[in-house]
């Protein structure tokens, strides 16, 4: 059975169909990108799912539950987590507090004093940061990271609650391409380690290609197209509307298919 079943999923504002009734299904340990030039719906979409935003009409069922109607923090609590940015008042705290913040809001736990709360959960803080490759800066503030180093750190948050859907809009806007690609096949690894599904959304489509199992295409609202990478390249419809006439994905495909070897060589 798949993880999330979308069905005919629509949202409008005013007379702007942002999201006009599509459908997709996402799989257990499977990586699916949503991509669409600006005002697709990407992020309308996005919010549909972590509750922000409530549907129009459809269903989001994950494992058979309908979260549509449901707020954003019992959704959160069924398993759906995503990546925030680290807010600026938690950015004077530690990389490991952070974490263990996060895993305290997940055991409901509410302490009076932040030392008191400091005493738990350091360890298992430890254990995800180490997953991301962040253990040894744990005891430096966030504000003195490099940015894909924070980028890392905001993983391990979202992997506090052991999500089983992890939801990523563009999760790597404004990193160099090295940084992206190093992202990317962290989540990838996440992914098979911890058999979690993950939905993003990414400009780069170096990135997409190289990364996702399967894409989904978005135009004005509407579900144009769905597969794996190499039947989005070859598809008219996306090259017509996601890129215009002329241009094709021939260029990026190669570019994506090296990067790709180079990966599955790195985590193989
Ligand atoms: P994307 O993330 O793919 O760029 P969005 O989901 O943000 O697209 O937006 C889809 C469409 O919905 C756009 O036309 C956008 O202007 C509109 N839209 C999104 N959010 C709102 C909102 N809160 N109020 C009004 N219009 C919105
Ligand atoms: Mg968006």
């Amino acid at each position: 059975m798949s993880l999330l079943k979308v069905t005919e999923l629509g949202k409008s504002f005013g007379g702007v169909k942002a999201v006009d009734g599509i459908s997709f299904d996402l799989a257990p340990g499977e990586l699916l990108a949503l991509i669409g030039p600006n005002g697709a719906g990407k992020s309308t979409t996005f919010n549909m799912v972590n509750g922000q935003l409530k549907a129009d009409r459809g269903s989001i069922l994950l494992d058979g539950e309908e979260l549509v109607g449901r707020k954003p923090r019992e959704i959160w609590r069924m398993g759906v987590g995503r990546t925030f940015q680290i807010a600026e008042t938690f950015a004077s705290l530690t990389v490991v507090e952070n974490v263990q913040m996060a895993l305290l809001s997940h055991d409901h736990k509410l302490f009076a004093t932040w030392r008191r709360a400091a005493d738990h959960k350091r360890d298992e803080a430890l254990a995800l940061l180490d997953q991301v490759g962040m253990k040894a800066q744990a005891d430096r503030p966030c504000s003195v990271l490099a940015y894909g180093d924070v980028k890392r750190v905001e993983l391990a948050i979202a992997m506090a609650n052991s999500p089983k859907l992890l939801l990523m809009d563009e999760p790597t806007a404004g990193m160099a391409p090295k940084e992206r690609n190093s992202l990317m096949a962290l989540t990838k690894q996440l992914v098979i380690d911890r058999g979690m599904a993950v939905l993003f959304t990414e400009h780069s489509m170096d990135v997409v290609f190289a990364y996702a199992d399967r894409m989904i295409v978005l135009a004005r609202g509407r579900l144009i197209a769905q597969g794996k990478p190499l039947e989005i390249r070859d598809h008219p419809k996306v090259q017509e509307v996601y890129f215009g006439s002329g241009k094709t994905f021939e260029k990026i495909a190669e570019k994506a298919a090296a990067v790709n070897a180079a990966v599955a060589g790195e985590i193989a």
